[in-house]
């Protein structure tokens, strides 16, 4: 597939560079850069371990409070969360590189040691069985975490691919899909089971919540929202999220013959796909925003990135009209606001990034509270929905955030499910007594 082609922006450490960075880190008391992390993990505890050369236990530490550590390892955008807070931003030195380190710590201690001997023994099981709808990071670490408590755990996801965007929407310069495929049989083999190729419908879902005690609804967002504009459609026009998802999973995508690009959009997504196509060897690739590109909700350093790439953006530029003339060639026509005129130029690709609809079938049929945005109400201590036996989590909640967000998301509600399977377990002992 073309992503294997693109390389890994932060390769993993020798022990020799791993050594080096984390006998860097101050080990402050009240640590900023715990604070930053949506999981919490214990950061300064896990380094220091990382520096006493104690491999193990510094996986040990990521894992207990994050059971995707290696991929948020790699996907988190650690300059705005745990490093951008590191005290060495304060003085002249470049803060500690904490997900490459966690990467080394997770990584090199799976390898030595085996997933299962990184996290605690499973209780016994309770008999209990919870569904999960969709197979991302929000359901995945929910998973992790009620199979530890010993429930019986099965996911259901729609595609024939498990890990939703994390395998398939993450820019392949932090991390390909076999790496995410790699986690998710580590996370298998606590006995979670997963069913591919197995959406669940407004019909369907009826009949899991007669066979589960609880149901988690994890399917992020939907398909990506397109422009109302004639001809907008058809070769060559792709939504952001379906063109990425090509890149990572098509062994037949080829992007030869694209010469010249337009990303449409301003967002990460508009951002990551622009600075992939880039790489690709996509001679021309240019984005458009309608707004200023301060007003732009990408990171600053993505953007960055992506401009020492060659991408050029363009701010107050908006795109009116696609043409194809009678060889399929496509001319777009753009409306310059700071210019107040038009131009026509020509393109190969047009990529939309501005945004994704929302999934809300299964929450209607599950009689769950959307908001006026579409997105699943949840309790915020417990992840559950205004249907007692759903939890949710995750993108389909958030609207869209970020892996380590679902990753939290998931945690939270699998501790209320448990929970409220403990108290069941505990009325029928009741009742039957
Ligand atoms: C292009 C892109 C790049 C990103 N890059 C980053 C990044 O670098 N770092 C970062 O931290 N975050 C990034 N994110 C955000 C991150 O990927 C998401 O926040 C995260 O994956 C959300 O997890 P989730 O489990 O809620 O949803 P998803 O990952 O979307 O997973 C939902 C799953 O549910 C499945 N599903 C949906 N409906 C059904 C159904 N009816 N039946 C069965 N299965 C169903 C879907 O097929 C999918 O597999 C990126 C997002 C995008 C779009
Ligand atoms: S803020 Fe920086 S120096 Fe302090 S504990 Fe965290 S990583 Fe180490």
């Amino acid at each position: 597939v073309l992503e294997e082609k693109i390389h890994d922006k932060k390769p993993l450490y020798s022990k020799t560079a791993a050594r080096a960075e984390s006998s860097r880190c101050l080990f402050c008391h009240d640590a900023p850069c715990i604070t930053h992390c949506p999981t919490e993990i214990n950061i300064p505890q896990f380094i220091r371990q990382i520096a006493n050369d104690d491999i193990k236990g510094a996986a040990v530490t990521i894992l207990a409070s994050n059971k995707l550590g290696y991929s948020c390892a790699r996907v988190c955008p650690t300059e705005v969360l745990c490093v951008g807070a590191c005290v060495y931003n304060h003085s002249d030195n470049a803060p500690i590189q904490i997900g490459r380190l966690q990467r080394f710590a997770v990584e090199v201690a799976e390898e030595r040691f085996g997933f299962l001997a990184l996290l605690p023994n499973k209780r016994p099981p309770s008999g209990k069985k919870v569904a999960l709808i969709g197979s991302g990071p929000v359901s995945w670490s929910a998973a992790a975490e009620l199979a530890l408590l010993g429930h019986g755990v099965t996911i259901f996801e729609k595609k024939a691919v498990p890990g939703g965007l994390n395998s398939l929407g993450i820019a392949p310069y932090k991390l390909q899909k076999k790496d995410a495929i790699k986690e998710i049989e580590w996370l298998s083999e606590l006995g979670i089971e997963l069913r591919l190729n197995n959406e669940i419908s407004a019909n369907s879902v009826g009949s899991l919540v007669k066979e589960y005690d609880a149901l988690f609804l994890g399917v992020g967002l939907g398909e990506d929202k397109l422009l109302n504009i004639d001809d907008l459609s058809g070769p060559g026009v792709y939504g952001a999220t379906a063109l990425i998802e090509q890149i990572k999973n098509d062994a037949h995508f080829d992007l030869s013959a694209v010469k010249i690009a337009h990303v449409i959009g301003g967002g990460n997504t508009a951002i990551d796909i622009a600075h992939e196509l880039k790489l690709l060897g996509v001679e021309h690739v240019t984005m458009l925003y309608h707004r200023a590109e301060k007003d732009m909700s990408g990171y600053a350093h993505e953007i960055d990135a992506a401009r020492k790439s060659g991408v050029v953006f363009r701010e107050h530029e908006q795109l009116k009209e696609l043409v194809r003339d009678q060889n399929e060639n496509m001319h777009i026509t753009v409306f310059d606001s700071s210019e107040q005129k038009s131009y026509k130029t020509q393109t190969d690709l047009v990529a939309l990034a501005i945004g994704q609809q929302k999934i809300i079938d299964l929450a209607e049929a599950l009689g769950v509270n959307l908001d006026s945005m579409g997105r699943v109400i949840i309790d915020e201590q417990t992840g559950r929905t205004s249907n007692l036996r759903v939890w949710s989590g995750g993108d389909c909640c958030s609207g869209g955030k970020e892996v380590v967000n679902a990753v939290q998301e998931g945690k939270i509600a699998a501790l209320s499910i448990h929970e409220y399977l403990v108290s069941q377990k505990n009325d029928a002992e009741v009742a039957s007594a």
